[in-house]
């Protein structure tokens, strides 16, 4: 089967078509600036990419640009739009309601429209990109895949904030973690390439991208991670803070007499890594450049980003007493080799060591430990589209 996956943003869209039997990615591209002008990028296996400006006035007008590059005759993927037998899409937010995917229909899109509020960043744009996807093919079945739904497993002990209770027996006041898709894919990936049964390792997964989380996964379950009600608790991020204490908000908000909604706006967008280094940029790699040409406000940047996910990897070590296995994924823990080697300076007490010969390759799956290294480092390239598209299937089938 033929399945579309569907990453729908605010004003963004990415997407790909992967044929579910041998996992191929048939085709892939992005609308961006959906609502403003509009850009799209296609490109089929095997073929160039094509990138034009296209008007994109809604996201059904971007998704409708997407079906016709997908069946265009000259290069078009597919040949006609039947040949897409589902459409899987991710959702940010499935609150407490949703601890797996499920099959999208009317009762089950309210309910995620009950989840607007806790992810109103996120869930509305996913929501609008369902609606747009069921008028333009309305006989194809729609799944939700929730960046929530892995971390359901956590225990209250790890969900539940130090705050009176009323908030969350009246809100819903709690953890919830996000790149559950990630976490699930990376931590079973790792399994079966150590021929491992799932349910026998401790592992802590470092999904280290624009967006960073860490993840204990113990016996096949989330049992804590470090987002929490919203993507913003943790880690230090691109544009996003990580943990602060939390009467930095009124703090500031008194001195700059904004309000809280202006401060949070500064923990999520003018944070991280682009805050710390005064504005230089939020991308790890202009961050590191910066901090090799001498510029210490970014080495600072860096070395707090390390210093936190060793924090976390700590944390979770003890919270699962003990760990078998750490894996990096996403844009810098794939990709930044000496991250890694400063992150896993600070895990000598675990009797980790790491092989420098190794952890320098790029590949998708990689150990990078030494072979006599008490717990094992890993390196696993995520892949949430192939992991949507599986959770897909297996609920259409
Ligand atoms: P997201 O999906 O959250 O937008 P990604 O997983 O694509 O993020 O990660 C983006 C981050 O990965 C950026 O900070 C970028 O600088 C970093 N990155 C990408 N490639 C490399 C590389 N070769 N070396 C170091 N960092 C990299």
């Amino acid at each position: 089967m033929n399945v579309l996956v569907i990453n729908c943003g605010s004003s963004s869209l990415k997407y790909q078509v992967i044929n579910s039997d041998t996992e191929a990615v048939l085709a892939k591209g992005l609308c961006e600036r959906i609502g403003i002008d509009g850009r799209l990028t296609y490109k089929p296996a095997g073929g160039a990419k094509e990138e034009r400006e296209v008007d994109m006035p809604t996201h059904k007008q971007a998704i409708q640009l997407v079906l016709d590059a997908l069946v265009n005759p000259k290069t078009g993927a597919l040949k006609s739009l039947s040949e897409i037998g589902a459409v899987g899409h991710r959702v940010v937010h499935g609150g407490e309601k949703f601890a797996s995917s499920t099959i999208l229909n009317e009762e089950v899109l309210k309910v995620v429209e009950e989840c607007n509020d806790l992810a109103p960043l996120h869930n509305p744009a996913n929501l609008i990109g369902i609606r747009a996807c069921q008028e333009l093919m309305p006989n194809t079945p729609m799944v939700g895949v929730f960046d929530t739904a892995f971390h359901q497993t956590m225990p209250e002990k790890a969900y539940m904030y130090g705050i009176p209770y009323e908030y969350y027996d009246k809100y819903k006041v709690r953890k919830y973690g996000f790149h559950g898709t990630s976490h699930s894919f990376v931590s079973q990936k790792v399994a079966e390439l150590l021929g491992k049964p799932y349910d026998s390792l401790k592992t802590i997964v470092c999904h280290l991208g624009n967006g960073a989380s860490v993840c204990a996964v113990d016996k096949g379950k989330s049992v804590d991670t470090s987002m929490g009600l919203t993507p913003l608790e943790g880690l230090i991020m691109g544009t996003r803070s990580g943990d602060v204490d939390p009467s930095v908000l009124e703090f500031i908000a008194k001195k700059d007499n904004i309000d809280i909604t202006g401060v949070l706006n500064i923990l999520n967008k003018k944070s991280g890594l682009l805050g710390m280094s005064d504005g230089l940029g939020s991308d790890f790699r202009d961050i590191r450049e910066a901090a090799g040409n001498g510029n210490e406000k970014a080495k600072v940047a860096m070395d707090a980003f390390a210093y936190r996910v060793a924090k976390y990897v700590g944390a979770y070590a003890a919270a699962m007493n003990g760990v078998d296995v750490i894996a990096f994924t996403a844009g810098i823990g794939e990709h930044a080799s000496a991250l890694r080697t400063q992150i896993c300076e600070y895990f000598g007490y675990l009797g980790v060591t790491i092989d420098e010969t190794e952890n320098w390759k790029e590949e998708d799956y990689m150990t990078i430990s030494t072979p006599d290294s008490k717990v094992k480092v890993m390196v696993i390239a995520t892949n949430e589209e192939l992991a949507i598209c599986r959770e897909t299937v297996a609920l259409v089938k």
